[in-house]
């Protein structure tokens, strides 16, 4: 496991693969831990690093995380198997916006896709969050590009963090969920449903 993991961490280094930050997955796995949380849906897996370490934090927690890069697939479902994991993590080949998890629902949703896509995702999967579930996200600062646009030369780039922005500005307007942001890795948020049963 440990050499899978350090496996991982140097491939996604040679090709290229934003993996989580160690400070954002540890403060994960700990709000997993503290939680009691059994139910995790990702989207977006790469190659499965951050789902492996999730399923990590205790012993019965399970994941379903989704991809839609064919390679970064079958990475991930290799190292899953290579963890022996593939008992309690679910690795789905499909683009997020189109799976349909009709009848299944999670205690955590952790948004980790295109960034351009962060309130598509959260508009479609907060449907599947269980009662006293959370929404995290990752990426919110976005290499510090978010606080600092005037710096941005590249157009995609600047179009990144617009998008960013907009989530952030959606998070806060939302009246269905209160929202923390966490100054951990690259930024992170928790999005808790407020509870509005009188
Ligand atoms: N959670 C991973 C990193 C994910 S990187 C980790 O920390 O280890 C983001 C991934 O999301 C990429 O592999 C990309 O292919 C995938 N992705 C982007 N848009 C997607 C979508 N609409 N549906 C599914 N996967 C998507
Ligand atoms: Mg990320």
């Amino acid at each position: 496991m440990k050499e899978t993991i350090f496996q991982m961490e140097r491939y996604a280094e040679a090709n290229n693969i934003p993996i989580i930050e160690l400070d954002s997955i540890k403060f994960i796995m700990k709000y997993i831990k503290l939680n009691n949380v059994k139910s995790v849906l990702e989207i977006g897996t790469a190659i499965g690093y951050s789902a492996i370490l999730m399923a990590n934090a205790t012993e019965s927690v399970e994941i379903t995380t989704i991809e839609k890069d064919e390679k970064r697939y079958r990475e991930a479902v290799k190292n899953v198997n290579a963890c022996g994991l593939d008992k309690r993590i679910e690795v789905v080949y499909n683009d997020a916006l189109e799976v349909n998890l009709a009848g299944h629902s999670y205690d955590l949703i952790f948004i980790d896709a295109a960034k351009g896509g962060y309130i598509k995702y959260f508009e479609k999967f907060c449907n599947y969050l269980n009662p006293g579930g959370v929404i995290i996200t990752d990426n919110l600062k976005f290499h510090g590009l978010v606080k600092n646009k005037s710096s941005i030369k590249s157009k995609n780039l600047k179009g990144i963090v617009d998008k960013i922005e907009k989530y952030i500005e959606f998070l806060d307007n939302n009246k269905d969920y209160v929202t923390k942001y966490y100054d951990i890795g690259d930024g992170l948020s928790v999005s808790f449903k407020k509870n509005n049963e009188k």
